[in-house]
Parts: C-alpha cells; structure tokens; sequence
C-alpha cells in the first residue's frame, strides 16, 4: 500500500448477492476509481449482510464474494492501493453494529425509505428476517469504522449514508462532548471519535433496469452483468420495452423511454446522441432497433476490457489469488478497524484493558 495514514479516506462495498452490473459501475464503481487515486480506499463485501437475505444459500453468498472482489479488480481496483475488505473477518463491526443499534430510535430505521423500497421491491412482505433491518444499523459500522471522509454510493443509498451521520453525531455528543451545534466538518477536531462522512452519488445516482421501471438490482432479474457476453447484452437490450409504441415514422419521446436513458450514460458520442434525439422526437425514419444497436455497441465497447481482464481471475487459480487479496487488505482493515473501536469504547468508558486481535 503506498497511501500514508494522513491521506483522507474512503469506505464502499457491495453486498454478495450477485454479481456486480452497469448500475454498480456507473453510481460507484467509477467513482471508486477515480478516489484510488487521491484517497485511502477500503472496499468491503458485505457479506455477513447477504445473510440477511439468502440465509438459507451460504454457498451462493461465498461464491459471489469471490466474483464480486473479481469484478472489481476486473474494473480498474488495484489492491496495491485500495484495501479490499472482507466483512465478517472485521469483528469491530459488528461490535459497533451493537452499540449503534443503541443509538437510532427503533421507527427511525424502519421507516427509512431506503429499506421501505427494498422490502417492496423484493417482496418481502412481512416475512423478513430480524437481521434484515438490522443490515441498515450495520452499514452505520461499516462505514464508520473506517472514520472516512466520503462513501461513494448510488442514489439509493443516501437514506442510509444520512442515517450514518446521525450516528456518527450522536456518537460524538454523548460520549465525546461535541456541542449540539457542531458543524458537521469540525466533529473531529472537537474531539469526537467519528467524523460525518459525506455520500459521494455517481454520474448516474439510479440507473434503471432492463424491465425500464425498477433501478437495476442484482436481486430484481432486470440487470446487465458486467459479467455478460456481447450476446448476452444484445438479448437483454433488444428485448427492452421501449416504453411507447410507435412507429419509426411517428414522433416518439426519448424522456419515456429506458434505451434513450442507456443512450444517455453509455453513448461517449455527444453528436450522435443529439442526432438520435432529434429523429426520434420528429419521427425520422428511426426504429427502436437502430437506437438499441448503438446502445449494445457502447455497452459492449466498455464491458470488453473488463471481461479481458476477468478472463485472467476465472477458475480455481483465480479464486486462490483472490482469496490472498482479501486476505491482506482485511489484515490492515483491522488494524484500522481496532483502532476505531478502541477510541469509541475509550470515549464511552469501556477501556478496562487492551485487546489484541490474534
Ligand atoms: P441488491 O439487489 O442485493 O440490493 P444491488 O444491485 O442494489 O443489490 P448493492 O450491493 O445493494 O447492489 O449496491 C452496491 C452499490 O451500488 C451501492 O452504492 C448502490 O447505491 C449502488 N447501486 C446499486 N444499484 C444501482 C443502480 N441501479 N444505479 C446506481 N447505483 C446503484
Ligand atoms: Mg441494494
């Protein structure tokens, strides 16, 4: 790792309940990239939170930790520099998850529209687990162990990251003395333990499925993987609904439909846009089709060099190397980690001695 401890940092993940698709790489993944460079990476799986969904599928859950640590180095992570962290080898979070619960009122994070969504979305009902909402407490420890400055996330997420900073101000009044008044920025140097990270949205918050309703989600059979081949990608594009029904000689309304919105992210052609835009505003001889080739094109011109350097992580050699990746950067996760939950346990009047994890 050749970052220094003063550089500022930066906590993300994702949960293994699949594999990663375009909506990971456009409202996080992209960030994550750039901020490798500038910033303190640690990139958690959070797989102990998949359990709250797939319980009853361990072997799935660990099979997609593996292929999603794939896919992120797939994407440009370079675990020389950015620390990729396996969350239940971090038992500070889960110690945190604790004393966080303790800190959010009970109808405070039920009532966060983030898991209202996603209890509808994936039809929960009532049936959900104890621990699903609990999730949602848990990510408070991910994220604040690692007392970061920003948290690179989709749109979806930012319920959750605001839920955070109440934690992490609260945290700091009670047991630190931070004044009430506090700006958010000055926490530390006022003497809390945590600082109120900020949610770092990508160019595109949400990016919608493949059904052109819900966002894409790994759970929701509406995603592009990054892990598809080209055919995989033009069945999936050219089976979408292009939200109307038209003609190519008849005025049609980009805004309604979900390719134009593919069109928007994933075209790097400004021009070509505008053009494609325009007829299909006037209703100038352009088919759905023709609007879709272009987009499957793109999609498929910044999946290749993913997919290339997938190739060389597949197999049982792959997962071996991969392991060892998770391995060390979950070794300085929890040197960070420890330290984190020292300082709060030490704030809140529970240092009677040191520990030391094996
Ligand atoms: P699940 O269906 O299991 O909830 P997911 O597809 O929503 O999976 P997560 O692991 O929950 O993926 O999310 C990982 C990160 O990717 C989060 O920061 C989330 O905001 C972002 N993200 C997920 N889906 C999208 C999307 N469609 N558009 C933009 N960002 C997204
Ligand atoms: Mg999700």
């Amino acid at each position: 790792m050749t970052t220094s401890i003063s550089t500022p940092r930066v906590l993300t993940g994702d949960t293994p309940t699949g594999r990663l698709h375009l909506g990971h790489y456009v409202g996080s993944i992209q960030n994550r990239l750039a901020m490798q460079e500038t910033h303190d990476c640690f990139f958690l799986v959070a797989n102990m939170h998949a359990f709250t969904t797939r319980a009853e599928s361990p072997a799935d859950i660990r099979q997609d930790t593996l292929e999603i640590v794939k896919d992120w180095i797939a994407c440009g992570i370079d675990p020389e520099r950015s620390c990729v962290v396996l969350q239940t080898e971090v038992p500070a979070i889960a110690e945190l998850t604790w004393f966080f619960a303790m800190l959010l009122p009970f109808n405070r994070v039920m009532k966060n529209p983030t898991l209202k969504t996603e209890i509808s979305a994936k039809g929960l009902g009532d049936q959900y687990s104890f621990g699903f909402p609990m999730y949602a407490v848990g990510q408070c420890a991910d994220i604040l162990a690692f007392r970061p400055e920003s948290i690179p996330v989709g749109e979806d997420q930012v319920a959750h990251i605001e839920m955070c900073r109440e934690v992490a101000r609260r945290f700091n009044q009670i047991y630190c003395g931070v004044d009430s008044h506090c700006e958010d920025d000055q926490h530390e140097a006022l003497g809390g333990v945590f600082p109120v990270p900020k949610a770092m949205v990508g160019k595109t918050g949400r990016l919608v499925g493949t059904d052109g309703e819900q966002k894409m989600s790994k759970s929701l059979n509406n995603a592009i993987y990054l892990t598809d081949t080209p055919k995989q990608v033009k069945k999936k594009i050219n089976a979408m609904y292009p939200g109307q029904s038209r003609e190519p000689d008849e005025p049609g309304d980009p805004e309604i439909n979900p390719v134009f919105h593919y069109a928007e992210v994933f075209l790097n052609d400004e021009e070509l846009l505008h053009d494609l835009k325009r007829r299909y505003l006037r209703g100038d001889n352009l088919g759905d089709g023709h609007v879709k080739a272009h987009v499957i094109d793109a999609v498929n011109e910044l999946l290749d060099p993913i997919r290339e350097r997938r190739a060389a992580l597949e197999g049982a050699e792959g997962d071996k190397k991969v392991t060892e990746i998770i391995r060390e950067g979950t070794a300085r996760a929890n040197r960070v980690a420890e330290e984190t939950l020292a300082r709060a346990k030490e704030a809140m009047g529970l240092s009677f001695f040191t520990r030391t994890l094996a």
